[in-house]
């Protein structure tokens, strides 16, 4: 059979040796799960993992597909949200599988959103000691990020996703079409990490995002297309240099460490989004950097007004919440995050649009302060 894509369909390769992988973007991909895992992966029979969202919208068509392709060996369908990353649902979920009879030839479908793709892409790293499995993500975040690089976990009481495995997933099908049902406030939120790739390493993708925002958000197809293609291409060069995150691939947690510290002040709850801590973190990035002088002035107004307008939050009297941590409380919660190394905190700041880098030279008392500015 052709190796060759349909048009319509976008290719962006991870180029990682024996591991790399295709992504495919476009519209239909669901439908067509079956035969492209066929084409792609080769034989195994498959093992569906959703949530109750997604399920009720996409996993009949997807599981047909399935089935009249390669074998459908069971589907099981999670709770939605980010509670379900845990130690409870994953070992209940690695109980599913295997008493599905999956086996070490078959294949884990991760059908949903980050959280899913996350969790069943871990369960498929450990279950009989690793099987394939394939993401199929179904969020604008899932497309853009997490649904490529093999990065898998689960959340503990210690912080988020400090239990996981790097496991490559061996094909991704974002089907642009499912982005139909994903409630607004998560395409927004989805969005941020679209901006993140513009603000990272790329002015001129940066500047197409300032003029095409609206069109990617109301899901016009060439805009989302091109928005994912462009962000899944950047993200997958990163990958293919630095797998592990061994130095650049750093760079992909551009307002993360502010952003998880938000995240987990307000619990990991509705009140903020993961995207929307991400959009926030971005912004205090910019303000640090421009506050000393790495950046020049207007940069971060220029960064906050199109997320502002693009309808995510950019400070952090904008996360809803009674009391905002203190700035003590804030570096805190950062500490928790993996950037952490000899107690030092790792940050991703700007030169300017479109170059990020990597420095571990900001001291606690620097930012403190900063933060301390920031609450007001
Ligand atoms: P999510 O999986 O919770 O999805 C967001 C919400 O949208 C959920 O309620 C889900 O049910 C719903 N949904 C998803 N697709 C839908 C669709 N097409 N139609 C209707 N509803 C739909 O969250 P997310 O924002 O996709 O992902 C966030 C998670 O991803 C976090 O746990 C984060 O840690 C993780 N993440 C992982 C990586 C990585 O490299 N592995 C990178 C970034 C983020």
């Amino acid at each position: 059979m052709s190796n060759e894509p349909s048009p319509g369909i976008e290719v962006v390769d991870v180029d990682l040796g024996e591991r790399s992988y295709k992504v495919l973007i476009g519209g239909g991909l669901v439908g067509r799960a079956g035969a492209l895992i066929a084409q792609y992966v080769g034989k195994g029979r498959a093992f569906v993992v959703t949530d109750a969202n997604v399920g009720a919208q996409h996993l009949a068509a997807l599981s047909q597909s399935l089935e009249s392709a390669g074998g459908l060996r069971g589907a099981v369908t999670l709770p939605a949200g980010e509670a379900t990353k845990r130690f409870d649902q994953l070992t209940e979920l690695c109980g599913y599988i295997l008493d599905a009879g999956v086996e070490r030839g078959d294949l884990v479908v991760a059908l949903g959103g980050g959280v899913i793709g996350d969790i069943a892409g871990f369960a498929a790293a450990i279950v009989r000691r690793g099987v394939r499995f394939v993401q199929i993500p179904t969020s604008l975040l899932a497309q853009v990020d997490s649904s490529v690089g093999g990065k898998t976990g689960i959340n503990t009481p210690q912080g988020k996703n400090l239990v996981g495995a790097f496991h490559q997933p061996s094909l991704v099908l974002a089907d642009t079409d499912v982005l139909s049902t994903l409630p607004d406030r998560e395409m927004r939120a989805g969005y941020a990490e679209v901006a993140k790739y513009g603000l990272l390493g790329d002015a001129a993708f940066y500047g197409w995002l300032e003029d095409n925002a609206g069109h990617v958000l109301t899901r016009r197809d060439d805009a989302v297309r091109y928005a994912v293609r462009r962000s899944v291409a950047m993200k997958a060069a990163i990958v293919a240099r630095d797998e592990t995150e061994q130095g650049e691939r750093a760079l992909l947690n551009l307002g993360h460490t502010f952003g998880h510290a938000l995240e987990a002040w307000t619990g990991y709850s509705q009140r903020l989004l993961h995207g929307e801590g991400v959009s926030i973190g971005m912004c205090l990035a910019y303000r640090l950097s421009e506050a000393r002088g790495i950046c020049p002035p207007q940069t971060a107004a220029r960064v906050s007004a199109h997320l502002k307008a693009a309808g995510l939050p950019t400070r952090i009297s904008d996360v809803d919440a009674e009391t905002p941590p203190d700035s003590d409380e804030f570096v805190r919660l950062m500490g928790q995050d993996k950037k952490v190394r000899d107690g030092q905190l790792t940050f991703i700041l700007a030169r300017q649009i479109g170059e990020a880098f990597i420095t571990r030279e900001i001291s606690k008392d620097d930012v403190t302060a900063f933060l301390a500015g920031e609450i007001g």
